[in-house]
């Protein structure tokens, strides 16, 4: 790959990354009259009957809205609304590209709970979907919890979920592949943000028991006074203080924190075939060599596309809203995550594509330590995701549309 200047990457974002296409044809007095005035009053009175005909007669079944308030953008933090737009533009292109889904970036100058809550709910007739994107923990779960409770439509707040679905897939292989039980390991969790607390949440719903979280002050245990009531739920009974006390026979650690949070010799004071996710952003808690020193027997996950199991949220997002959108879900559920994540963990057990191979210069990659998740690159995983996210949307009764043909659809995914 080349070098990545930054020269070369202004260059690249003149003008912005996106725009808007027209989908219908409007080049004759005729077709004028068909998208606008009169006809278009004919839509807006069927919709005005029936506002679930909005996903029928206008862009709606096919559009998510990416928000932002720039609160806590990528490895970048605090940036604020107007700084984020080219992280919330790019957003948009991933889900174009990856899943054909059209998104629009809204940055909002607004910040708190119920201001971000009211400009929501207050541009949900434009959108299929609302991804919340980069918006500081701990609010983003009050803004999050509330909109799910007053809109009909899925929203999403993507640094939590995507995160927390894409480690379980890892997750879920990991124990098939070291014969490792959920209910028995120990799980050590460093950063107890928007998308670690999402995390925990998740693997307590796989089974998991033993949960460890720390924070920039240490372990989150019951001693402490300074917890807010999300940090408050995992909070336990120990009289570890650090991480370096917490990380002792642990089977898994996984950082949502910062870089080099993670050393050596805690990874040596971990169980049998321990896997490390270390996922902070741009550098991870620890490298995949600085592992390797100590223990041959790790399983390691990155954010990195230059080391194996790349963990990256491109492969959840795109294709969890092409689901959803596409059976008309009105919200994207707990039973809709886990089959988006067993269908990650099961895709990585399927051949890999050639073009995969060929895009990665390997041509011996397959299941197993080196690949617990799908790479990012693999098509099949719209086929798959979106497919398991749309069937047990019907199932779970929140999907408007009255038939499902599970075969079909994933037979009209591949097309
Ligand atoms: P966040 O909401 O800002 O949370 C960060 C958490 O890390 C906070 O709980 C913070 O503690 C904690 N922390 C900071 N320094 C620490 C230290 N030295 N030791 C232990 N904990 C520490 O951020 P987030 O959205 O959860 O993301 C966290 C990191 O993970 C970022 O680098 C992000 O880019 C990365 N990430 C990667 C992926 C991926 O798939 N590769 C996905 C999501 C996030 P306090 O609460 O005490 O401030
Ligand atoms: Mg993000």
């Amino acid at each position: 790959m080349s070098e990545i200047t930054k020269e070369k990457a202004l260059a690249y974002h003149i003008g912005g990354k996106t725009g808007i296409d027209v989908t219908k044809p409007c080049n004759t007095q005729y077709e004028l009259s068909l998208a606008y005035t009169p006809g278009v009053a004919f839509p807006c009175q069927e919709i005005a009957k029936n506002g679930d005909l909005s996903f029928e007669y206008t862009n709606r079944a096919n559009l998510v809205a990416v928000i932002s308030d720039g609160t806590a953008v990528l490895g970048l933090g605090d940036i604020g609304p107007l700084a984020s737009k080219p992280v919330m533009e790019g957003k948009s292109i991933l889900f174009k590209k990856f899943a054909n889904v059209d998104a629009f970036d809204i940055e909002l100058d607004v910040h708190t709970v119920e201001e971000i809550v009211a400009v929501c709910k207050a541009v949900a007739p434009t959108f299929g979907g609302i991804n919340l994107e980069d918006i500081q923990a701990p609010k983003c779960f009050e803004i999050e919890r509330i909109l799910k409770e007053e809109l009909d439509i899925p929203v999403f707040h993507d640094d939590q979920h995507g995160t927390a679905i894409i480690t379980t897939a890892g997750l879920m292989n990991v124990l098939e592949l070291t014969g490792k039980k959920a209910g028995e390991i120990k799980i050590v969790i460093n950063g107890a943000g928007a998308a670690g607390i999402a995390c925990a949440k998740m693997y307590q719903a796989l089974g998991v028991k033993n949960i460890i979280m720390c924070d920039s002050k240490g372990v989150i245990s019951t001693s402490r006074d300074d917890l807010n009531p999300y940090k408050e739920e995992f909070a336990i009974d120990t009289e570890c203080k650090t991480l370096d006390d917490a990380i002792e026979g642990a089977d898994m650690f996984l950082g949502l924190s910062v870089a080099g949070a993670l050393k050596r010799e805690m990874v040596a004071k971990m169980a049998p075939e321990p896997v490390i996710f270390a996922l902070a952003n741009p550098v991870p808690e620890i490298l995949p060599e600085e592992v390797m020193r100590v223990r041959s027997d790790a399983i390691i996950a990155t954010g990195r596309s230059d080391y194996p199991n790349q963990t990256n949220n491109v492969l959840g997002f795109p294709f969890i809203f092409r689901g959803a959108l596409d059976v008309r879900a009105r919200k994207i559920t707990e039973g809709m995550k886990m089959a988006a994540a067993v269908a990650l963990a099961t895709l990585a057990k399927e051949p890999v594509p050639y073009y995969v191979k060929a895009a990665y210069h390997n041509e011996n990659i397959s299941y197993g330590k080196e690949h617990i998740i799908p790479l990012p690159f693999n098509k099949e995983a719209l086929i798959w995701v979106a497919s398991a996210v749309a069937r047990t949307a019907v199932e779970e009764g929140v999907a408007r549309v009255e038939r499902f043909d599970y075969d079909a659809y994933r037979e009209h995914l591949r097309c």
